[in-house]
Order: structure tokens, then sequence, then C-alpha cells
């Protein structure tokens, strides 16, 4: 292991390993499951204000990154399924994909399944030029009183409130951490609260126990082992699922840009290439697996959040990897590689960010690749100091990365890239199975890079489609 600076501050809150993963659904973490968080926590403030009543109209500003590519996200049918009350882990993909449309059409929209207010495009603001201090994907709500009959021509304002979508579906109000997609808000009295890599592997060391070990206490400090068990269990679940239905699923996905899903062609390919003899097709299945993934979150459906939805290819398709090719198949297995990853997640949003909008590309694919790396370093029975040097590999080939999504869609250059970087964090794990641990840059030193590169990029390449591959395609 190489040299690190143990955190002294405590400004940022430790972060549960399990909160990195929630089930959710596409395109996007920070554009569409987000949305749907704050729509909710909004929905609530004004029935525990006891406005529903008195609402009658709401104006609603996009600002920045949310702004920009927000339709291409998903982000409108979100907002109103978000409102009605809807959950991203159990609502109608369909449903929500048709939800915008539907409640201007009907020139009406649900709060919470109990009172409706009048809606019109009009009462949707776009503002993608404008960055709110705190973070760049900000939603402002506002519910507007019935004017005055006595005349004025401005309604009264009952309720003003900015959330912020944050990345992963992590949401905050006004800077305030709301809630997080798994657990309910509250400080978790976590046994080991790591903020930093060298902090997790001292906590190793004392103890005797690995990276899981350590974050599997901290689960059980606020549920059952049976409960954080299960919870693992329905993640892995839902990340099978959701390979085997990319898998299956053919067509064009959603948007102008007409990417063909390309997932069952390529395992049909496969499996013909076996049929014949040849049986070198690992790799190729690793990316098959990763781009099934990402056509599923493309096309709004069922996925896990592992850490955002961009990047929400690259954990499932290198655990599938391990399932098929490596043996993963109990679940002591799977529930090693995902709290292990799940724990290197959590240093990477504690210490710098997993939102694209934040840090580009590099804060989600190379956070997931470094997760994915640390994971299966861990199933394969490397030692805390190898999952470290697995995790920091891994981050280290995605510094400066940058986010250019074509048209907003999160599909060009996504897909493609989850496939890549699924690759890559095989690639570092063998590269940490072959040492000792030891090495030059230590995973802190390389989350503390990606930090600062990300605070340097430029916004146009942070979500917002101004700049890179998201300018020189022609839309047509
Ligand atoms: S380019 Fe990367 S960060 Fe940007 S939307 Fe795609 S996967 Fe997410």
């Amino acid at each position: 292991m190489g040299t690190g600076t143990k955190t002294t501050d405590t400004v940022t809150q430790h972060v549960p390993a399990l909160d990195l993963f929630s089930i959710g659904i596409g395109p996007s973490s920070s554009h569409t499951v987000g949305p749907m968080r704050a729509a909710t926590a909004f929905a609530h403030e004004l029935m525990s204000g006891r406005l529903l009543e008195k609402v009658a109209r709401l104006r609603i500003t996009l600002y920045g990154s949310i702004a920009a590519t927000g339709v291409g996200h998903g982000t409108l049918g979100a907002l109103v399924a978000g409102l009605l009350g809807e959950d991203p882990a159990l609502c109608d993909p369909a449903f929500v994909a048709t939800a915008w449309q539907s409640a201007l059409d009907r020139g009406q929209l649900a709060i919470l399944r109990k009172s409706s207010v009048a809606i019109s495009a009009d009462d949707l603001i776009y503002k993608p030029f404008t960055r709110l201090p705190a973070h760049p994907n900000a939603i402002r709500f506002e519910a507007l009183g019935a004017k005055s009959s006595a005349g004025g021509s401005e309604a009264p304002v009952l309720l003003d409130a900015i959330y912020y979508s944050v990345g992963g579906g992590f949401i905050e109000r006004d800077g305030s951490p709301t809630e997080t997609p798994a657990h309910a808000q509250g400080h978790t009295p976590s046994p080991f609260p790591y903020r930093s890599a060298v902090e997790l592997l001292d906590f190793c060391a004392e103890t005797g126990l690995d990276i899981a070990g350590i974050a599997f206490a901290n689960e059980t400090a606020t549920a059952s082992a049976e409960e954080v068990n299960a919870r693992l269990d329905s993640i892995w679940a839902a990340m099978r699922e959701c390979v085997d239905a990319g898998m299956a699923a053919e067509g064009v996905l959603p948007g102008w840009l007409k990417v063909p899903r390309r997932a069952a062609g390529i395992a049909a390919h496969l499996r013909a290439r076996e049929a014949s003899g040849n049986s070198d097709t690992a790799m190729e299945w690793l990316q098959c697996f990763a781009i099934a993934v990402n056509e599923q979150n493309a096309a709004g459906a069922r996925v896990v959040t592992a850490p955002t939805n961009g990047a929400a290819g690259i954990i499932p398709a290198v655990g599938y990897y391990a399932l098929t090719f490596r043996g993963m198949t109990e679940p002591k297995h799977w529930r090693r590689y995902l709290l292990t990853a799940g724990a290197i997640g959590a240093l990477c949003k504690m210490n710098a960010s997993i939102s694209g909008a934040d840090a580009g590309c590099q804060g989600e694919v190379g956070s997931a690749c470094s997760m994915a790396a640390a994971g299966l370093t861990a199933f394969l029975g490397g030692t805390p100091q190898q999952v470290e040097n697995a995790a920091e590999v891994a981050m280290e080939h995605h510094l400066g990365l940058t986010c250019d999504p074509i048209g907003g869609f999160v599909q060009v250059p996504c897909i493609e890239r989850n496939a890549i970087a699924a690759g890559t964090a095989l690639s570092a794990t063998r590269l940490a199975m072959m040492g000792d641990g030891t090495h030059l840059v230590s995973l802190d030193t390389v989350i503390e890079t990606m930090r600062q590169t990300g605070r340097d990029m430029s916004e146009n390449y942070k979500e917002t489609s101004r700049a890179g591959l998201a300018v020189n395609i022609v839309e047509c």
C-alpha cells in the first residue's frame, strides 16, 4: 500500500456502504431518481405544513445540468411521478416515461394522490446557464396559492424550496442531506466510521476483519444481520435480472439518436462461437453484460444505481462475470463483493464526488470501476491492501474523464464506456493480485486527485452536453 493522509476533519458525514446501491429506474440517478425523490420530499413538506388544499399551481425551475439535459434524462416524468408519491424502486417505468405528457394533456397534476393542481408547460422553467452555489443539479419548487379575488397579478407563494440532486439518487435540501437512497435520514452510529482508505485499512488491521466485514459491521449497527443480508441479496438479484433482461431485449433506444440495442445480438454471437468450439469468450461476455445493463438504463427500465445510473453497468457486469466464470455462486460471495465495492464507493462520495455534473465522468464511471475492481479482488481472496491497490489502479486511469453525453441521452458514450470500464476493473484486479498491495499512489491520493480535477474541469464537460462528443454529432 502507498502512503496516505489520515483524515482528521469531520465535515463529511460517514456514508454507509450500501447507500451506494439503490434499486430504481433509468436513465439517470441524478436527473431521474434524484428529482423523483426531491419531488416526493417537497410534496411531503406541503402535506406536513397543511398546505396541500391551498395549492393552486406549482412552478418548477430546473437549473444547470438538470435544465440542460433533463428532457433526455426523463426528469419531467420523474417530477410528476415523485409529486404523486411514487417510489423509484417500485414504480412502473412505463408510467414514469409518459407521466409528464399525461399531466400536460389533463392540465392537472396530482400531489400524493390527495389533491390536484393545475399544470402547463409554462410552469416549468429552464435555466441551464445558472449554476446555484451548492450544486449544479438544482430544482426549485414553488407552491402557489390562488390569486386574490380583489385583484393583483401575483399568486402568493405558499412554499418555496430548492433541492439538489447530488448524484447517485442522493438529494439535499438547501445544502442539508435530506435522505439517502436506502436509509432514512439520520446519523448512523457506525462502529467503524472510516472516512479515508487509511482509516479503513487501520480498522481492518485492528479488528482482523476484511473490508466487507467492516462495512457489514457498520450496516448491522442500524439493522439486523438478516435484514442486511436480505438487502444485499435483493440488490444482487436486481442486478442479475437487469443483465438478463438487457440480453433479451431488442429494438431501438428512446431518443433521436436511434441507437440500436446490441446486447442480445452480442449474446447470440457469443453462444454461436461457443457452440462452434471457441470458448475464449469471457472478456466479450463481460462487455456484453455491461452493455445489457446500460441499454436497460437508457430505456428507462429497472436498474440498480451503482453508484449512479450512468455507470450502472460496471458492477453488475463484473459480478455476473465472476458468477459465470469465477464461481461467485454463493450468497457469502456476492455479499462480500457488494459490501467491498460499496465501502470503496463511500470513500469516493465522502472525499470527492460520484456525480457527473459535479466531477465529470471520472466521478461516475471512475468510481464504479474502482468499486468493481475492489469487490472482485475481495471475492478472489485479495487482502485489504490488494483491494485498496485494485481500487486505486481502476480510478487512476479514469482521471480527467469528461461527461459529454450526446443529446443529453445516457447512451453515447455511456453504454460502451461501461463495457470498457468493466474490462479495466478486471485488469486492475489482475494487476493488484499479482502484487502484495504495496504501491506508490494511494487510493486516498487518487480520490483527492479526482476531486481536484473535477473542481478544475470546465462546466461544459459536466453533464451539460455543451462540449466534447455532444457537440460533434449533428442532430437530425
Ligand atoms: S458520460 Fe459518464 S458521467 Fe456523463 S452521463 Fe454518461 S456515464 Fe454519466
